[in-house]
């Protein structure tokens, strides 16, 4: 029903690729693209790499129990935060270079409310504390010693989030302290999840400890509302993951909801979105940039720049993990 795209004229999708502008090698795009996922009817959820077939299960648990689309997407997310094998959310993060394990995370709802944290240390559930951003401040973001102040205000408790493990990971990086970005699930592996209650409302969840052994202080894109995550219940959702800074040069995941709204579907969406990157960026193979997204409808897409992103989805109650297509 939502699916403007098949209502468009020849004309209106050619002004609207001179606004958004055209890809560049969008042959070889085609070539590479999943194939468009079929209408679905009833709950979804998708979210960024292989712990989000967890996250998944959990989510839709709270939507198979009547519960709000928010509420699952923030109970998907907690799953990865809590798990210390996973080495850049939350518990078990990779620690920036100083050692530190700092992290950002923001959600969404179905009323365009949104909550954020950024640079937030020893609090495992950096997700929680956003939300409580969200219904119970009147901002949208906070940061840092503020963020764990206002967290500690709650009831959380603080705790050491950096592992053993991590922390090995870390004495072994000082030995070079090379700067450098590691494309794939071995250093991103943020959840970004979105999920369509009973009722058809969207909404979404990122959670991060950010790029390792980043600079202390550095905040990615996950935290940023239109960056990491954008959720718009008219139109639909998206969420990134990857090299925040290119995600958030680009507005990435707003991106892909203002394609989808002017008729995009999910999957040309994210197309364009990372072509955004693609266009701007010579060094491409040192970067993973990769984009999910949901309609209203629950037409869902995802692109990223590399092979090696992808991300699970449960609909018509199977929960699958799919390889994404890339640019590369
Ligand atoms: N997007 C995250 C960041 O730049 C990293 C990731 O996806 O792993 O902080």
């Amino acid at each position: 029903m939502l699916n403007r795209r098949s209502f468009l004229s020849k004309s209106t999708a050619a002004t609207l690729a001179m606004l958004f502008g055209s890809s560049v090698a969008q042959k070889k795009i085609k070539a590479q693209t999943t194939p468009e996922n079929n209408l679905i009817s009833g709950p979804l959820v998708i979210s960024t790499w292989i712990h989000g077939m967890a996250a998944n299960e959990a989510a839709m648990e709270v939507i198979l129990k009547g519960g709000r689309a928010v509420d699952a997407a923030e109970a998907g997310v907690r799953v990865p935060e809590a798990d210390p094998e996973n080495m850049s959310v939350g518990l078990g993060g990779l620690p920036d270079r100083d050692g530190k394990v700092t992290l950002d995370a923001c959600i969404m709802d179905e009323k365009g409310n949104a909550g954020s944290v950024c640079f937030l240390e020893n609090i495992v559930h950096a997700i929680s504390v956003a939300r409580l951003v969200m219904d119970t401040t009147p901002h949208v973001m906070l940061a840092g010693s503020g963020a764990l102040q206002f967290a500690l205000e709650k009831g959380f408790q603080k705790e050491n989030l950096l592992t053993e493990k991590a922390k090995k990971r870390w004495e072994e990086w000082k030995i070079e302290s090379k700067y450098q970005p590691v494309p794939n699930i071995e250093n991103h592996d943020t959840i970004g999840l979105i999920a369509i209650d009973q009722q058809g409302n969207i909404s979404g969840a990122c959670t991060t400890s950010g790029m390792a052994f980043k600079i202390h202080g550095r905040v990615g894109d996950s935290p940023i509302i239109g960056a990491g995550l954008f959720v718009d219940n008219e139109v639909g959702g998206a969420t990134a993951t990857g090299t925040g800074e290119l995600v958030m040069r680009t507005l990435g995941s707003f991106l892909v909801v203002e394609l989808m709204r002017n008729g995009y579907t999910p999957q040309k969406a994210c197309e364009e979105a990372v072509m955004r990157i693609v266009k701007s960026n010579k060094n491409l193979k040192d970067h993973q940039v990769g984009y999910i997204a949901v309609n209203k409808a629950g037409e869902t897409g995802s692109f990223c720049i590399q092979p090696g992103f992808n991300y699970a989805l449960f609909k018509d109650g199977k929960n699958v993990l799919i390889d994404s297509g890339s640019y590369l």
